[in-house]
């Protein structure tokens, strides 16, 4: 019961976002995360009066999205880089997301406004740290490498939101 009310709550919270608030996704996985926010926004709100309907609600409603820092992991088994990376380290495959062997090249990220959110707070601490000459040099490399990667997530998330629509008397301009 307590994992239906997490589901129904993060579905709520996403659907809400994406419907009223118009939050742009971006990523491979954008479009499955609207698809499933969307799929599990029909459930909202309905009553639960038998035990058995627990499971079968759970199945419809919990979307595998996983909300992380910076990212959002729409988890599909097969396209799982961190299942890979496990398979191929001979450990066994886990049935949902690895956060230690999450990959930047994975197909099932998604990123939406609150990540980026996230990315643009960390980026002037990133700059900082890459031009600060008391910083070991390893570091000023990391540092700006994770800068140039951050910066490019935050422009492929601008390019890619839908363009505002503008009606004037009728028509669309
Ligand atoms: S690599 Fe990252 S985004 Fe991909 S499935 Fe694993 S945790 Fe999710």
């Amino acid at each position: 019961m307590e994992r239906l009310e997490m589901a129904l709550e993060q579905s709520e919270d996403g659907w809400t976002r994406l419907d009223e608030d118009h939050e742009h996704v971006s990523g491979p996985a954008a479009a499955e995360y609207r698809r499933r926010t969307a799929g599990a926004a029909v459930f909202l709100g309905r009553t639960v009066q038998a035990k058995a309907s627990v499971s079968r609600l759970l199945a419809q409603t919990d979307t595998d999205i996983h909300h992380g820092e910076g990212m959002t992991c729409v988890y599909r088994a097969e396209t799982a880089a961190c299942r890979k990376e496990r398979l191929l380290l001979g450990l066994p495959a886990a049935d949902g997301p690895d956060d230690s062997l999450c990959r930047s090249t994975c197909g099932n990220l998604a990123y939406t406004d609150r990540d980026i959110a996230e990315h643009r707070t960390r980026l002037p601490v990133l700059l900082k740290e890459a031009h600060d000459p008391m910083t070991p040099r390893p570091r000023r490399d990391r540092a700006a490498a994770q800068a140039d990667r951050i910066r490019s997530l935050i422009e492929q998330h601008e390019t890619s939101r839908p363009e505002a629509v503008h009606t004037n008397g009728g028509q669309v301009t």
